[in-house]
């Protein structure tokens, strides 16, 4: 039987529907919709691409952008500033620096200007230092996608071995605290991990964010796996592929996240949902999206 498709297009697309609803029912009590400022610096082009998705996401959602575009020569202190502008402004619940910033400038210490509860990316250190401890607090967004993915197609981690590839402090870390704070027991494996095989193939869910194209094949993947494609990487002859060889793979798992349309979609909904988050929590209203 062919892979589950662990569809990140259309889970996005409900959860867009779940938060539209519960900004539009928390509107008399607000008083004013969620907003979300993604400061973009310099012209790194992938960034301006990525910037226009979430202000789209945005607009399909609900929420007001107040996106920030500043040089690539803007001083680090000018930065801070706008930031302390944005933490201070009661219209903007969730904040976002879009990495990469322009070289010279210091993109730790710009996250450490968030006021951790508007840190629409969950990567402020106290947000990182409380999804160790297991509290509550805005979760890096690409790694919240892939357990929303998991968890809407009935995949538990409980109990399951899983391998995360990767260990940035952007994918490869938190996902691998996620996944044990559901009560998998976790590898994490890295470049320099001697015979990555022998360990991906014990994984009973296998997610891949070594950002290296194509790396993974059928002799990584023990069958029935869940495996999902953090990966994502222009082809020299157009479209887009992930670290997965995903024709191989694909008849021997039990479940893949397809690229495009897995993992990306998800990365954007988990910023705004983390923003809703945000705005519902400030004015004593539900969570958007129990669970997610
Ligand atoms: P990164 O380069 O910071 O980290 C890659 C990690 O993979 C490192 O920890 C490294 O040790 C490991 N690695 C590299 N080569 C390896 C190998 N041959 N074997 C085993 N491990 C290896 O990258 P990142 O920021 O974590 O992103 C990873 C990938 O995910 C990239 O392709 C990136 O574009 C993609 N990404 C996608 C989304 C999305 O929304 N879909 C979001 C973030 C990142």
């Amino acid at each position: 039987m062919p892979a589950q498709r662990l569809d990140g297009r259309q889970l996005a697309a409900e959860l867009e529907e779940v938060m539209a609803a519960a900004i539009a029912s928390g509107l008399p009590r607000a008083g004013r919709p969620p907003g979300l400022a993604v400061l973009r610096v310099g012209d790194d082009p992938a960034s301006g691409v990525y910037v226009a998705n979430k202000e789209k996401a945005c607009a399909r959602v609900g929420l007001v952008s107040h996106g920030a575009h500043l040089d690539a020569a803007t001083p680090q202190a000018e930065i801070e500033a706008k930031l302390r502008q944005l933490n201070q402004d009661p219209a903007v619940d969730g904040i976002l620096v879009q990495l990469p910033v322009p070289d010279g400038l210091d993109d730790r210490s710009l996250l450490l200007e968030l006021d951790p509860a508007k840190d629409a990316d969950g990567l402020h250190p106290l947000n990182l230092g409380r999804l160790l401890r297991g509290e509550p607090g805005p979760r890096s967004c690409t790694p919240a996608g892939v357990m929303a993915l998991l968890r809407s197609n009935g995949i538990d981690p409980a109990g399951k071995r899983a391998v995360v590839i990767g260990r940035s402090i952007l994918v490869g870390q938190p996902m691998a605290l996620m996944l044990q704070a559901a009560n998998a027991t976790v590898t994490v494996v890295h470049s320099r991990t001697a015979d990555l095989a022998a360990h991906t193939r014990e994984a009973e869910i296998l997610v891949v964010a070594a950002g290296k194209p194509l790396m993974i094949g059928a002799e990584h993947v023990r069958p029935g796996a869940a495996v999902v494609d953090v990966g994502i990487h222009r082809k020299p002859e157009g479209g887009l592929c992930g670290d997965v060889r995903a024709a191989e793979v694909e008849p021997i798992a039990s479940a893949l996240s397809p690229v495009p349309g897995g993992v990306g979609p998800m990365t954007v909904t988990m910023l705004l949902l983390n923003t809703v988050r945000a705005w519902s929590q400030r004015f004593g209203l539900p969570d958007p999206a129990p669970g997610y």
